[in-house]
């Protein structure tokens, strides 16, 4: 699935990859999701029609989708074995490869602005758990109660993966980390990805979604990354930084370099799916599960949302 042209802007996001099947989804649920999907993308595309930077366009895009409770980040994260929510989130930004995340954290309403706050506030790039609070307190960035982020699906999602004993990376379990990828009409390319993890998680365990270069990277020599899926072989790969490597190093095409790269966690049994965007405005989706939550659009008119494989 790949779209290009002599374009100003593009921008790709998505709401995770999973098992979602045309026959096993009703037309309620697609429309509801295709809705929320267009919603999102056009968050960020109405930032770079007004000429605004592909690193606010992501961040637009990501708000959106951490506010909606249908994904899998911010509100309607998914709950830990121990019932509450942590959440992951980092951005990147590909003319100065600068970039922020957080992990673990249980009071910011949209940790994406968090991640954003720690790339241009400074030194550092990752903050973690009551750190990355304190230091969104200290930087004004809101701050909510946890029940905020609750909801009733989630939670018969954490009573059913208990009752049924499911490993904590189900397929059928896990749905809508979200993330976007742009690129602006200066030809700069940014990235953004949140999530609550995996439901039933433990041990403060972290995935790839706010680490940099597995499941989040942007260098504008390259294109930039969104990632979901099994996080753990996702990092072991580094995917979000192996498809921009392959793509600057090997001149591979986008889709090339992506379908390459989930081969890659394929053979380690990992599955998901990325977003890819390039300087040229080039947008790319690649997924190995059934379906992946996606949508794009760019400055030629384009604008489609998807849910299911071809
Ligand atoms: N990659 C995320 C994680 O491992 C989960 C997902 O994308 O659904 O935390």
């Amino acid at each position: 699935m790949s779209e290009t042209s002599g374009k100003q802007w593009a921008i790709a996001i998505h709401g995770g990859a999973g098992s979602m099947k045309r026959a096993t989804m009703d037309d309620a649920g697609v429309a509801t999701h295709e809705a929320a999907l267009h919603a999102a993308l056009e968050a960020g595309a109405a930032v770079l029609r007004e000429g605004g930077s592909a690193m606010d366009a992501v961040t637009a895009s990501v708000v959106a989708l951490e506010d909606d409770p249908l994904f899998n980040a911010g509100r309607g994260a998914v709950f830990t074995y121990h019932g509450t929510n942590e959440l992951d989130a980092a951005v990147m930004d590909g003319a100065s490869r600068a970039a922020g995340a957080v992990a673990g954290v249980t009071h910011t309403r949209n940790p994406v602005k968090l991640a954003r706050t720690v790339m241009e506030a400074g030194p550092h790039v990752f903050l973690a758990g009551a750190g990355a609070e304190e230091f969104a307190r200290e930087h004004g960035v809101e701050q909510v109660d946890p029940d905020w982020f609750a909801t009733e699906e989630r939670w018969r999602q954490l009573q059913e993966l208990k009752a049924r004993k499911l490993g904590w990376f189900d397929d059928g379990l896990k749905y809508g980390t979200v993330g976007a990828v742009a690129c602006d009409a200066a030809g700069h390319v940014a990235a953004a990805t949140s999530t609550g993890g995996l439901t039933g998680k433990r041990w403060n365990r972290i995935g790839d979604s706010p680490v940099i270069g597995a499941g989040t990277y942007a260098d504008d020599r390259a294109g930039a990354v969104s990632c979901t899926g099994s996080g753990e072989q996702f990092m072991r790969v580094g995917v979000a930084h192996e498809i921009c490597a392959r793509m600057r190093l090997g001149g591979e095409s986008a889709q090339g370099a992506a379908d390459a790269v989930l081969a890659e966690v394929g053979a380690m049994r990992g599955v998901g799916g990325v977003i890819v965007v390039t300087p040229a405005g080039e947008t790319v989706f690649a997924h190995t599960t059934p379906g992946m939550f996606r949508g794009r659009a760019d400055s030629t008119g384009l604008c489609e949302v998807g849910i299911f494989g071809e």
